[in-house]
């Protein structure tokens, strides 16, 4: 673990950066998930973070690096939504402006959120990829300085505080279950909680349509998915074929990842309404919805379940939850 992008002590100092900027969010007791488990479950209440998601903390730990003279220049960002709105924030709470770029099948809800925190928005092509050239172009044409959503020792560095406050609220914790999209959440979570003990399992989970660390993975190197929609839209978009911290740091921290059908996750979801009483996005439902699933053969407890975010729009919630509806269309609906 000592040849690591992103160390245990890189996050205890992000910790202390970002203290009082952030949410020290809730752990909760799940009584039914442990019954149901036969293992203590508890779950990180990472969803009712400031802006809706754990995005928060990289983006505020990368700003609060940044030079004086850096942040006056502003920060730009590809996004599928929640780091867009948590740069937003965090670029407004520490007096800098940020330009945020994201595709057209971002959602409506998650425009106009960061519209309304003071970003500024393009909207360009189809993928991350191509919102991503749109940034590229910004920093070298504008000087704006890019923040990115996962790829990026800061932001790892401030998703892993979610690990020791996990560590802190569950000090007998076995398992961790991470969401798992670009890495940076699940490589900065893991690389606390095994900083601290290296017995901790750490599972990522995803969506079985195009979760591309997985594909990475599994090729043994950075690898292009094709996008689709999904009820996790959250966990869309590439690794970056030119992935520098969080691929390595997934390799080398992460004992398993399991996919997750639409309708696991809506099963997510919905569970997590009408059982724990939480609003939650579907990339936020997959601890849960694998835990459902039974795919853990033996499941080696206590178990810690990050519910990473809540910004769903709440039409297309009250269809989940209602059921009866087939959750691939409606991903493809609202995209
Ligand atoms: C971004 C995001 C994830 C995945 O995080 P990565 O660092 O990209 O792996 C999971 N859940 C929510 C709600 C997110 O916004």
């Amino acid at each position: 673990m000592s040849n690591l992008a992103v160390k245990l002590t890189d996050i205890e100092q992000a910790a202390l950066r970002i203290e009082g900027r952030i949410l020290r969010t809730p752990f909760a007791h799940s009584v039914a998930l442990s019954e149901r488990c036969g293992v203590p479950v508890g779950l990180k209440l990472e969803h009712h973070q400031t802006t809706g998601s754990f995005k928060l903390r990289g983006a505020t730990n990368a700003v609060l690096s940044l030079t004086s003279e850096e942040r006056a220049r502003g920060v730009v960002a590809a996004s599928t939504g929640n780091h867009g709105r948590a740069l937003a924030h965090a670029a407004k709470s520490e007096g800098s402006i940020a330009t945020i770029c994201m595709s057209s099948l971002v959602p409506d809800n998650k425009v106009s959120e960061i519209r309304r925190l003071g970003a500024n928005v393009r909207i360009v092509g189809k993928s991350q990829d191509e919102a991503q050239v749109e940034v590229d172009r910004l920093v070298a044409e504008g000087g704006l300085v890019m923040v990115p959503p996962f790829d990026n020792r800061a932001v790892v560095a401030g998703q892993g505080t979610l690990g020791l406050e996990i560590v802190e609220a569950m000090p007998d914790v076995a398992t961790v279950l991470v969401p798992l999209s670009g890495g940076g959440l699940a490589a900065g979570v893991a690389a606390a909680v095994k900083g601290r003990s290296p017995r901790i399992r750490v599972i990522g989970l995803t969506m079985d349509r195009g979760a591309a660390m997985k594909g990475s993975l599994d090729a043994g190197r950075p690898t292009q998915v094709e996008e689709v929609a999904s009820l996790a839209d959250s966990l869309g978009g590439g690794i970056g074929l030119d992935n520098a911290v969080t691929f390595e740091m997934c390799r080398a921290l992460l004992d398993d990842v399991i996919l997750l059908s639409e309708t696991e996750i809506a099963a997510g979801m919905r569970y997590a309404y009408a059982t724990e009483r939480e609003v939650i996005e579907g990339a936020g439902a997959v601890g849960i919805a694998a835990l459902l699933s039974g795919r853990f053969g033996r499941l080696e407890g206590p178990v810690a379940v990050i519910l990473s975010g809540r910004n769903v729009d709440m039409d297309l919630h009250r269809r989940v939850i209602n059921g009866g509806v087939d959750p691939l269309a409606e991903a493809a609906a609202w995209r």
